[in-house]
């Protein structure tokens, strides 16, 4: 489903942190926020998911405006850096969560939380507890969850921030199969451009809580608007 931002603001007491920034993110495209810290890659993505309330603009997942409505209603997936999985439930319940929420009968919720598994590849961990995983596990049983009620858009919040330089290897290649396969639209947030730039079908590259290009990555790096994408790309001039 599209999901389109027009002149978002946001402000902070009366520090303006977003600037009538406008993104569309197409259906079934991996768009990248990719920026340094600070420039307000999260708040944006937190004002998507409704953690956060626009003090402008507004916000649509294809014709229906979800400006006003609390997060629950949005039926968005969210992973976040720190996975925030329930450390007593085992990954079972963990992923059956936002389904117990709807009130889902439990043959459902069984069917539903094996489809799920068998995407992100781990059928045989549900009886686990989130401490007895990996890092890179514990990133899957996050994925499924944020996954499992087939929301409209899923946001990534630096899901590879934790890992390892070879889990996070692993993961870019599995995070992108796994959109691909869903065929889910998508926001990953990260300050990586390498992240960027092998996940995403675009980037929108932010600064000072504004958009200053938005590209295929291609583009971007070859093409960069202006020296501090170049710089940050890494290809300076
Ligand atoms: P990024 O995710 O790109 O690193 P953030 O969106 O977290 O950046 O933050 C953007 C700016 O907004 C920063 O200057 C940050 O200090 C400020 N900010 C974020 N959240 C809050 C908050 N809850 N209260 C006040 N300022 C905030
Ligand atoms: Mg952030």
């Amino acid at each position: 489903m599209q999901l389109r931002l027009n002149s978002f603001t946001k402000t902070f007491d009366n520090l303006t942190v977003i600037d009538e920034l406008n993104l569309t993110v197409e259906s079934g495209e991996m768009m990248a926020l990719l920026g340094p810290s600070g420039c307000g890659k999260s708040t944006t993505l937190f004002t998507i998911c409704g953690i956060h309330r626009m003090n402008g603009g507004t916000l649509h997942f294809g014709d229906r405006d979800v400006s006003n409505l609390p997060s629950q209603k949005r039926n968005v997936g969210v992973v976040f850096q720190n996975y925030a999985l329930y450390p007593h439930m085992n990954i079972r319940e963990n992923i059956a969560f936002p389904l117990r929420v709807q009130k889902l009968d439990n043959a459902t919720i069984t069917r539903k939380v094996g489809e799920i598994a068998e995407l992100v590849h781990i059928p045989e961990l549900l009886d686990r507890r989130p401490a007895q995983l990996s890092g890179g596990q514990q990133q899957r049983v996050a994925l499924a969850r944020a996954l499992v009620r087939q929301p409209d858009v899923l946001l990534l919040d630096e899901p590879l921030a934790n890992l390892d330089a070879k889990l996070r290897l692993e993961m870019r290649s599995e995070i992108r199969r796994i959109q691909l396969e869903t065929g889910i639209t998508a926001i990953l947030v990260t300050h990586d451009q390498v992240e960027a730039m092998s996940m995403c079908d675009r980037i929108a590259l932010m600064k000072d809580g504004k958009i200053i290009q938005l590209s295929e990555p291609d583009q971007m790096y070859n093409d960069p608007v202006d020296t501090f994408v170049a710089g940050f790309l890494g290809n300076p001039p």
